[in-house]
C-alpha cells in the first residue's frame, strides 16, 4: 500500500484546478494515511497567501503545538483556524476538502473568517447552511459566506476518500448520497489516484478491503430484491 501514495499526490497535483485546492487535498490524503478522517484545509489572507493549515488528526496524539489530536474534535478547519490570533478575518478565505460540519461552521462564524470554500458535500451536515436563518440580525450580518460543493474530479477524489474512510471504519456513516454513488466510479476514482494499485476498476474492486466488498455485495442483494 505504502508504494502506492506517492502516485496519490502525482493524482492531485495533475488535476486542472486551481491551485489553492492542491494542498487542502494533499492534507486529506496524508490524513488518510495515519487513519484520520481525510480533510485538509488552508487558510488564505486577502493576497492569496497561506496564513494556517490545517488537517484531520482524530487519532492522532503527537500533533502541533495549539492543534488538537486524539478527539473527535481534532477537525481539519478546527486546526487552521485554531493558529489564528483573535482578531477579525473577514477578507480571508479558509479553503476545505470537505462541506464544513456544525462545528466547523460555528468555529468558522467565532473566528470571523469571511468565506469558506469547499469541495465535496457532506450530506450528514445538510441543512447546516440554513442556520443563520434561526439566528439574530448581528450573528447573520457576520455569518461566515459559504461556497460548494465544487464539480470536478477532486471533488469527487475528496468525497471517495470520506467514502472509502467510513466504509473501512464506520460503514453505518455512510449516507443514502453516497451510497447512491456508483461503487465502480468511487474505485475509479481511487484507482486512478493509486490507492488501489492496479491496472483495472475490475483489480481493484478484487483487491478491495473487505468493507468495500461488503457494500458491493450488499448493493447487489438489494438490486436483486
Ligand atoms: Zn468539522
Amino acid at each position: 500500500m505504502s508504494s502506492t501514495r506517492p502516485s496519490a499526490q502525482r493524482y492531485i497535483r495533475s488535476v486542472n484546478i486551481d491551485p489553492e485546492w492542491r494542498e487542502p487535498c494533499e492534507l486529506a490524503w496524508e490524513s488518510l494515511t495515519t487513519g484520520s478522517f481525510p480533510v485538509g484545509a488552508v487558510i488564505r489572507d486577502a493576497a492569496g497567501d497561506v496564513v494556517a493549515v490545517g488537517r484531520n488528526r482524530r487519532v492522532e496524539s503527537t500533533v502541533p503545538p495549539g492543534q488538537l489530536g486524539n478527539t473527535a474534535l481534532a477537525h481539519a478547519e478546527m486546526n487552521a483556524l485554531a493558529q489564528l490570533p483573535p482578531v477579525a478575518y473577514h477578507d480571508h478565505t479558509l479553503y476545505t476538502t470537505l462541506e464544513p460540519c456544525l462545528l466547523c461552521t460555528s468555529a468558522l462564524r467565532i473566528c470571523r473568517v469571511g468565506e469558506v470554500r469547499y469541495l465535496a458535500p457532506d450530506p450528514i451536515w445538510d441543512g447546516v447552511a440554513d442556520i443563520p436563518t434561526l439566528l439574530s440580525e448581528q450573528a447573520r450580518r457576520t455569518w461566515t459566506r459559504r461556497v460548494g460543493p465544487l464539480t470536478g474530479p477532486l471533488a469527487t477524489f475528496c468525497e471517495a476518500l470520506t467514502v472509502h474512510w467510513y466504509l473501512r471504519h464506520a460503514p453505518h456513516m455512510v449516507s443514502d448520497h453516497q451510497r447512491d454513488m456508483e461503487l465502480v466510479t468511487l474505485v475509479e476514482t481511487l484507482r486512478t489516484a493509486g490507492v488501489f494499485d492496479c491496472p483495472t476498476a475490475t483489480d481493484a474492486l478484487n483487491l478491495a478491503d473487505p468493507a468495500l466488498l461488503a457494500y458491493e455485495n450488499a448493493n447487489l442483494s438489494r438490486s436483486e430484491d
